[in-house]
C-alpha cells in the first residue's frame, strides 16, 4: 500500500485551517493507502500554530512543522519536502484554492506511471483581472525565456513521486522557484486540469511585492537571457559606433565637416564599451552567485506529531 504525504504551507491561515483539514481528511481517508499531512507553519502571527498543534494532538496523521520566522511559501514547501516520508507527495495550498478533491485523480496518474502530476488551471475564480492578466503574460514570457520546459498556468499544486522529491531536496539553491525546479529535473510529467477556486476565507499573503519576487526568482534562476541581453546591447552599440566612425572618416577624407556627429559616435562608443563590460561582469557574477549559496534555507523552531526517532532530510 502506498503512503501519501500532503504538504500544506500555512501562513496566517487561522480562518480556513479546520475546514482545510476536514476536506483533506475526507479525500485522503478514502484513498488506497496510508497518509500523513505535513502542515508547515511559516511563522504565522495568528492562531495557526495553536490550531495545528491541536490537530496534531488529536489526529495521528498530522505532522506540524513550525518555522522560527516567516521564510516564504517556497521555503515552507521545501521544508515540507524534507519532512515528508510518503511514496507520493502532494503539495497543496492551505486556502482551498486548489481543490483537494483533485488528489485522487493525480494519484491515479501516478499509479499509472507518471512521476510528476501537476495541476494546470483552467480558470481562476475570485482573482482580479490584473492578477489573471499578469499571470497569463508571465508564464508565457517565462516559457519564451528559458530552456526549461516550465508548463504554463501551473502553480505548486502537484503530486510528485518520492524519487523526484529526493532529487529536488538535494538542490540547494536559495532562490527557489519550485515549479521550475520540478520541471527542470525531468522524469515523466503529466497534467491534470482543474478550476482554481477562490480563497475559502482570509486574504492573499502574496501581495504584489512577494509576487514580483517570485516572478523574478523564476526568471533569474531559470534564464540568463537578461544578462545576455546586456552584452548583446553593448556589442550592438559598439558595432553601430564603429560603423558611424568609419562613415565619418570617409566623409572627412572627402572634406565634409561633421563635427557634432563625431561627438555622437564617440558617445555611443563609450556607452557601448561600458555596457559590454557590465554584461561581462554580470556573467562572472552570475557564476559566483551560482556557487555561493550556503545558509540554511529555513529555521525550524519546533515540530509536533513526528515519531520519536524521525530525522528529516539534512541539508
Ligand atoms: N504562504 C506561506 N508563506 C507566505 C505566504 C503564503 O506559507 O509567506 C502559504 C499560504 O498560507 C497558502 C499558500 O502559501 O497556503 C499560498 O498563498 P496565498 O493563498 O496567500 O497566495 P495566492 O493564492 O493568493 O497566490
Ligand atoms: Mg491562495
Amino acid at each position: 500500500m502506498p503512503v501519501y504525504s500532503v504538504i500544506v504551507p500555512c501562513y496566517n491561515e487561522e480562518p480556513v485551517l479546520r475546514e482545510t483539514h476536514k476536506r483533506l481528511t475526507a479525500v485522503l481517508s478514502a484513498m488506497d493507502g496510508d497518509y500523513e499531512i505535513v502542515y508547515v507553519n511559516d511563522g504565522s502571527r495568528d492562531h495557526t500554530p495553536d490550531i495545528l498543534n491541536d490537530l496534531a494532538a488529536h489526529d495521528p496523521c498530522v505532522r506540524a512543522v513550525h518555522f522560527a520566522r516567516n521564510a516564504g511559501h517556497q521555503m515552507a514547501v521545501t521544508a515540507g519536502l524534507d519532512y515528508a516520508t510518503g511514496d507520493a507527495i502532494v503539495i497543496i495550498d492551505a486556502d482551498l484554492q486548489d481543490p483537494p478533491e483533485i488528489i485522487p485523480e493525480m494519484a491515479a496518474k501516478w499509479r499509472a506511471g507518471a512521476q510528476v502530476v501537476y495541476g494546470q488551471r483552467n480558470r481562476r475564480a475570485g482573482e482580479s483581472a490584473f492578477k489573471k492578466f499578469t499571470a497569463f503574460a508571465y508564464y508565457r514570457l517565462l516559457r519564451a525565456m528559458t530552456s526549461t520546459d516550465i508548463p504554463a498556468d501551473t502553480g505548486d499544486f502537484r503530486l510528485v513521486d518520492r524519487q523526484v522529491a529526493d532529487v529536488v531536496r538535494r538542490m540547494p539553491e536559495h532562490a527557489r522557484f519550485l515549479r521550475g525546479m520540478f520541471a527542470w529535473v525531468g522524469f515523466r510529467q503529466e497534467a491534470v486540469r482543474y478550476d482554481r477556486d477562490k480563497r475559502f476565507a482570509g486574504e492573499t499573503h502574496y501581495p504584489l511585492k512577494k509576487m514580483l519576487k517570485l516572478a523574478l526568482d523564476g526568471m533569474l534562476s531559470f534564464s540568463d537571457k537578461l544578462l545576455k541581453l546586456l552584452s548583446v546591447l553593448g556589442i550592438g552599440m559598439l558595432a553601430i559606433s564603429g560603423l558611424g566612425l568609419l562613415a565619418l572618416l570617409i566623409l572627412l577624407c572627402c572634406g565634409v565637416q561633421a563635427g557634432a556627429w563625431w561627438l555622437a559616435a564617440l558617445m555611443v562608443l563609450c556607452t557601448g564599451t561600458v555596457t559590454t563590460g557590465l554584461g561581462i561582469l554580470g556573467a562572472y557574477i552570475s557564476r559566483i552567485y551560482d556557487e555561493t549559496r550556503a545558509r540554511p534555507l529555513y529555521i525550524v523552531g519546533e515540530t509536533r506529531g513526528f515519531p520519536a526517532d524521525f530525522t528529516p532530510f539534512r541539508r
